[in-house]
């Protein structure tokens, strides 16, 4: 079997990552790409199942090792990355990859990958949708939320670029969308 890779992207509080844990938990063949990052650990996250947690120092290394397929500075000092290792771990085990991750990244995989990639792009209902979503977070602060807002106001400008959109006005419209949408393109 040839391993694929779903990649949802979407500005940060559209709900992609609910989407992404709604497909984990239907299609066991999906298996989720865990990324290197080195902002701190929110505290419902765990090292190893969100994120790889690791210093700005250990990510600088391991860009200059060439351990990542793609990086990016997503917010100042805080890096975030998919390591080649993870995408091998995952094919290994005959499964398919699922990516969350912001549309940069997100774009950059699809270029790689080609037809052996699905890009999806998750679209708010609205900016104003975005920031409550934030706001319910406890761990953002008024400057984190300003920043993210602002980040986007530009990614929802990509959206054309992503093989599929779906639009998350309401999460069980989205959840079906994703399943139709994600199984199709296993097939
Ligand atoms: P958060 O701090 O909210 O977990 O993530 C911030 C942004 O970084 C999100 O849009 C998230 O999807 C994105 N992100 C997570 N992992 C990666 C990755 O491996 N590469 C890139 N480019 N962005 C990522």
């Amino acid at each position: 079997m040839k391993g694929k890779l779903i990649i949802f992207s979407a500005p940060s509080g559209a709900g992609k990552t609910t989407i992404v844990h709604h497909l984990l938990n239907k299609i066991p063949k999906l298996e989720f790409s865990v990324s290197a990052c080195s902002r701190l650990m929110r505290k419902d996250e765990t090292h190893g199942v969100d994120y790889y947690f690791i210093s700005v120092d250990d990510f600088k290394k391991k860009i200059e090792n060439e351990e990542f397929v793609e990086w990016e500075e997503v917010y100042k000092d805080n890096f975030y990355g998919t390591l080649k290792t993870e995408i091998e771990r995952i094919w290994k085990k005959g499964h398919h990859i699922i990516f969350d991750m912001d549309v940069v990244g997100g774009l950059n995989l699809k270029k790689q990958y080609g037809d052996q990639a699905l890009a999806i792009f998750v679209m708010p209902p609205s900016i104003q949708h975005l920031e409550e979503r934030l706001k319910m977070r406890e761990t953002e602060t008024t400057e984190t939320i300003a920043r993210r807002i602002g980040k986007a106001e530009v990614e929802l400008q990509t959206a054309d670029q992503f093989d599929k959109i779906i639009l998350n006005d309401s999460l069980e419209h989205a959840f079906a969308e994703a399943e139709k949408i994600v199984s199709e393109f296993l097939q």
